[in-house]
């Protein structure tokens, strides 16, 4: 992907960063998998979705929920990502929510999910996620 290419992690009103100066930091180089906080890691998953780059999302995945073996859905195109809310609960977690919007076959998803990150030996980790809407307040 060439470095001045937008990230896909923005969202629909956020400034453009280029993807060498976002998510491009943490998915090569040397600071290959240490995104500094869990919400950089959460926006760099997400550019990891929308360029399909496994190898990423199962490295950052927690070993106690990663999956096996990742196969993403072909034809998803991943159309922005915006970040609700950040909490950093102690030094090794914290939670992101987002909303996250595809279209596959046409059709428009809007994914909705409270993600839960631990960090261990330095490097954050997704560990899982709670879709859905929250209960009104
Ligand atoms: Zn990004």
């Amino acid at each position: 992907m060439p470095a001045q290419t937008p990230c896909p992690c923005r969202s629909p009103d956020d400034n453009p960063r280029p993807y060498a100066d976002c998510c491009g930091r943490w998915h090569a180089g040397p600071m290959h998998l240490r995104a500094p906080d869990a919400k950089a890691l959460m926006r760099s998953r997400y550019s990891a979705y929308a360029l399909a780059l496994t190898d990423y999302l199962l490295a950052t995945w927690h070993a106690s929920t990663r999956p096996p073996a990742l196969d993403l859905e072909p034809g998803l195109r991943w159309l922005g990502l915006q970040i609700r809310q950040f909490q950093q609960i102690d030094d090794t977690h914290a939670t992101v929510e987002f909303v996250a919007r595809s279209k596959l076959g046409g059709r428009a998803h809007r994914l909705q999910e409270i993600s839960r990150f631990v960090r261990e030996g330095g490097r954050w980790f997704y560990i899982d996620g709670q879709t859905g809407s929250r209960p009104p307040p």
